[in-house]
């Protein structure tokens, strides 16, 4: 599990659960510890079939809170709790989600783990300890989310997330720095220390930054010019494509989605790598007779299915 993180669609629908299409979520594998975003009705259930785990959902993400996004809260943090967590958990939303999260939680009021609900953040630093991945004030975390203020019927938040590389230690650098043996391996872990008088630090050691991994989601939401900017050069970009004709362009302008090919070029313009789409309005059967609509304009495209698996690595 090194080095690698496993994105799981659990599902690619939007609006309602169809009894063959679930309900857009993305579940992330992080070296073992799990971060969920967003989660509609059915999301606990498709967790389960695919046999992803509970108790190390460390942190939830929600885009905003239409049913399709939201519904399956309560019933997946009682069964977190049925887990064995004890952890704290941390759910991420807009304006409005601590309200939100204490109403839903009436109907699960008793949990064995602390929540702590952010509203609206701009910027998260997170840190992958051994049995949590937690929020950390510092900059030298292994992992940035950030947020952007998405254009739908409701508030809604996009989602970045940045998992930085480990920089490589330098035998030569240390060697040649003079740093005793003893302090390499203090070093190697980013610490700061003085030494018989002498001050040394991690940079005295490590080697160049080396370039992280980046996922960016974006659903319910209509083409904003700076979304482009939020997610340049993802490695993977997961974005909704509630409309595949485009002759359904009013549609989307009206109810405040998009089309395939609208999504098609928020990715081309974002220089991204891989574009997935999901959140299919449920009047469209076969998203695939459209896909041409997308890859006109942007080539690497996949159209969503449940429980498509994508694995990404450091390169
Ligand atoms: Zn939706
Ligand atoms: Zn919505």
């Amino acid at each position: 599990m090194f080095n690698l993180i496993d994105i799981s669609l659990l599902g690619c629908g939007g609006g309602m659960p169809m009894p063959n299409r679930n309900l857009s979520s993305l579940f992330i594998n992080y070296r073992g510890r799990k971060i969920l975003i967003d989660c509609g009705e059915g999301t606990q259930v498709t967790i389960r079939k695919m046999g992803l785990g509970f108790k190390a959902i460390d942190l939830i993400l929600i885009t905003h809170f239409h049913g399709d996004h939201i519904v399956g809260l309560p019933g997946l943090l009682s069964t977190i709790g049925n887990s064995g967590r004890e952890h704290p958990l941390t759910i991420v939303g807009p304006i409005g989600i601590i309200n939100v999260v204490n109403s839903l939680r009436v109907i699960a009021p008793y949990l064995p783990y602390d929540l702590n609900i952010i509203e609206n953040p701009t910027k998260l630093y997170l840190n992958l300890k051994k049995d949590i991945l937690q929020i950390d004030t510092s900059e030298k975390s292994d992992l940035v989310l950030k947020t952007i203020e998405l254009e739908h019927s409701a508030i809604c938040l996009g989602y970045s997330l940045y998992f930085k590389r480990k920089k490589k230690f330098d035998i030569n650098k240390a060697t040649n720095m003079n740093v005793p043996k003893i302090l390499w391996n203090k070093l190697q872990k980013e610490e700061k220390i003085v030494y018989k008088g002498i001050r040394y630090d991690y940079t005295m050691v490590l080697g160049e930054e080396r370039k992280g991994i980046k996922l960016s989601f974006i659903t319910d939401t209509r083409p904003l010019s700076n979304i482009c900017n939020f997610i340049k050069d993802s490695d993977l970009f997961i974005c909704e494509g509630t409309y595949g004709d485009d002759n359904d362009i009013d549609k989307a302008i009206k109810n405040k989605h998009m089309t395939f090919r609208e999504a098609a070029t928020l990715a081309k313009d974002g220089e991204v790598k891989e574009m997935l789409l999901t959140h299919f309005s449920p009047a469209m059967i076969n998203p695939n007779e459209y896909l041409e609509n997308a890859t006109e304009v942007f080539n690497n495209v996949t159209i969503g299915e449940d429980e498509i698996i994508k694995t990404l690595k450091f390169t």
